[in-house]
């Protein structure tokens, strides 16, 4: 079985035991993914989100869904693209995997990702698609729990740039990818 799955989708539609934001440091909102998620939320999202005081990039906080149709929605920080050269990759990485290990700690099967850092922190596609396919191949290798993550994309350039990734990644032996 398939347990990394590329969609092109709303992620705020899926029912999957959690979503993950791309958010800011501020966990107090934002624009792109991280305005649906909020406006699909309902307030009381962004009410528990001051409870928590920020969030560094690269690390992740777990909160309710709320309206949503999750459980919980994992708020993650992706870096600021600035050339590549201050630490961008690795705390790309840090992001899917603090996510995934909060996902593990909650005992959960189904997890959506967005496009991390794709926005409007400039990553560049292809390298970002590349760490989340490798980050999230790699954990599922020793995971048991999770039985399904899903990497959604929002346009075809990011689904392009995320089936290359997979493609690429194919190579790795199963159940990884
Ligand atoms: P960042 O600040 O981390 O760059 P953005 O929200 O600006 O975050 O963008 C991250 C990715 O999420 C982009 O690829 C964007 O197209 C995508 N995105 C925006 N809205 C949605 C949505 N409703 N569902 C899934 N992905 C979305």
């Amino acid at each position: 079985m398939l347990r990394l799955e590329i969609i092109e989708t709303d992620i705020t539609r899926l029912a999957v035991d959690a979503i993950v934001n791309a958010a800011n440091e501020s966990l107090l909102g934002g624009g792109g993914v991280d305005g649906a998620i909020h406006r699909a939320a309902g307030p009381e999202l962004l009410a528990e989100c001051r409870t928590l005081h920020g969030c560094p990039t690269g690390q992740a906080r777990l909160t309710r869904g709320y309206k949503l149709p999750v459980r919980y929605v994992i708020h993650t920080v992706g870096p600021i693209w600035h050339g590549g050269n201050q630490g961008e990759p690795a705390l790309l990485a840090s992001c899917y995997r603090e996510s995934l290990a909060l996902a593990e700690q909650h005992g959960l099967q189904t997890i959506a990702f967005p496009a991390i850092s794709c926005g409007v922190y400039g990553y560049p596609l292809d390298q970002a698609a590349r760490i989340a396919v490798d980050t999230v191949a790699a954990h599922l290798q020793t995971s048991r729990n999770l039985q399904k993550v899903y990497l959604v994309c929002f346009g075809a350039a990011t689904l392009a740039a995320y089936r290359q990734a997979l493609s690429d990644c194919a190579n790795l032996p199963p159940p990884s990818c």
